[in-house]
């Protein structure tokens, strides 16, 4: 089973946090569209497995996409790949584009999950951080989606913002699961070079929120979150039985995707790629059937790295067994590491399976870098 992640490099104004690749300009739109589709073209022979499990469009904001854009990509990912039953089709969506004739018009095309980026219910959070839609919008967003029997919903949250407080954020966790809403991605805010908030704070305009503040509201959405029927499965993503993302998971187990577009990355079992994160020059590229891709050989060593970072922030944890099978040349030096963590109770063992202790999981970036191997 392999997945296809597709980056749609714009956004309507840039949140004050973030550090991903986008241009608040359109002005390229079409042409990216046409490179998308001429990637596909090319890169279709990266994945050795051509049936498609999962399609995420990710970014930036996919929801600017209309419905020729999409339709036009879903044709060309047709002519090349076959595409899995119950494939999932997830598309990443803003609050403010997401209109009743917009969310019928996805209702109606073959995306059948919205990843939908509210982050917070609070208006002086959402001017806080930037972001182009308003309260309304966000809860109007989810209603609207419901009620076109879009049912597969993903909502984002931040937690950990300054401006907030322990309240605040439990009510949006309340909010949340009154939607009833079958996945939830909480994350902490983080403060990222070359962002605005990065400058914010530098020049004393903002403040920093103390780790102690972050952790309590990090303990409250797993207390709310767990007992209102939600699994903590990773450490940012919480979801209802049965309503997993299956593309993230498949990261998390390291299977293989084809990113498309700029600052796309790919994995084949073998190496990880990166496309240049810049859009007129990734425009070039493929105009030139030449595309702009760093590509790094995945050694023993940096797949065992990856292996325990990615599998330790999961509910699958790692077995030991499997470190064995796969790095037994690192077994011993990871059951030395492993048995350090246990004296900290920051993980626990069931079936030769170490997880993440309530406590581990605040200490989940030491862990793994106690872990790793120089
Ligand atoms: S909409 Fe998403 S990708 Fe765009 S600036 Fe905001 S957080 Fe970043």
């Amino acid at each position: 089973m392999s997945g296809i992640y597709i980056h749609i490099p714009f956004c309507k104004q840039a949140c004050h946090y973030c550090n991903f690749h986008f241009s608040t300009s359109l002005k390229l739109k079409e042409e990216m569209i046409h490179s998308i589709l001429q990637e596909i073209e090319l890169r279709h022979n990266y994945l050795e497995d051509k049936n498609l499990q999962t399609i995420y469009f990710g970014g930036g904001t996919p929801s600017l996409l209309n419905e020729s854009d999409l339709n036009r990509i879903f044709d060309k990912i047709g002519q090349h790949f076959s595409i899995n039953d119950n494939v999932e089709i997830t598309l990443e969506a803003n609050p403010d584009d997401l209109t009743s004739a917009k969310v019928k018009e996805l209702s109606l095309s073959p995306v059948n999950r919205l990843s939908i980026g509210v982050q917070s219910f609070f208006e002086d959070e959402l001017r806080w951080m930037n972001r182009a839609h308003n309260s309304f919008e966000a809860e109007y967003s989810i209603k609207c989606a419901q009620d076109y029997g879009i049912e597969n919903i993903s909502m984002d949250l931040i937690f950990g913002i300054p401006i907030s407080d322990h309240e605040k954020w439990e009510r949006n966790l309340e909010k949340t699961i009154a939607l009833d809403i079958p996945h939830i991605s909480a994350y902490a805010l983080t403060i990222e070079a070359g962002t605005a908030l990065n400058h914010f704070v530098k020049v004393g305009k903002a403040i920093e929120a103390s780790d102690e503040f972050v952790m309590e509201q990090f303990d409250r959405a797993i207390y709310l979150l767990t007992h209102a029927g939600y699994i903590h499965y990773e450490i940012s993503n919480y979801a209802k039985p049965s309503s997993f993302a299956v593309h993230n998971t498949n990261y998390w187990k390291s299977e293989h995707y084809l990113g498309l577009g700029p600052s796309a990355h790919s994995f084949n079992g073998h190496s990880r790629s990166a496309n240049i994160a810049n859009n007129p020059l990734y425009i070039k590229a493929i105009n030139n059937f030449s595309p702009k891709i760093e590509v790094e050989v995945i050694d023993v060593k940096t797949s065992y790295n990856e292996y325990v970072m990615t599998r330790l922030r999961t509910m699958w944890g790692i077995n030991g067994d499997e470190i064995q099978d796969k790095y037994g040349q690192f077994s011993n030096y990871f059951q030395i590491k492993a048995q350090e963590l246990l004296k900290k109770n920051w993980v626990e063992l069931n079936n030769s399976t170490y997880t993440l202790t309530i406590k581990g999981k605040h200490f989940a970036d030491a862990a793994t870098v106690e872990l790793f191997l120089e």
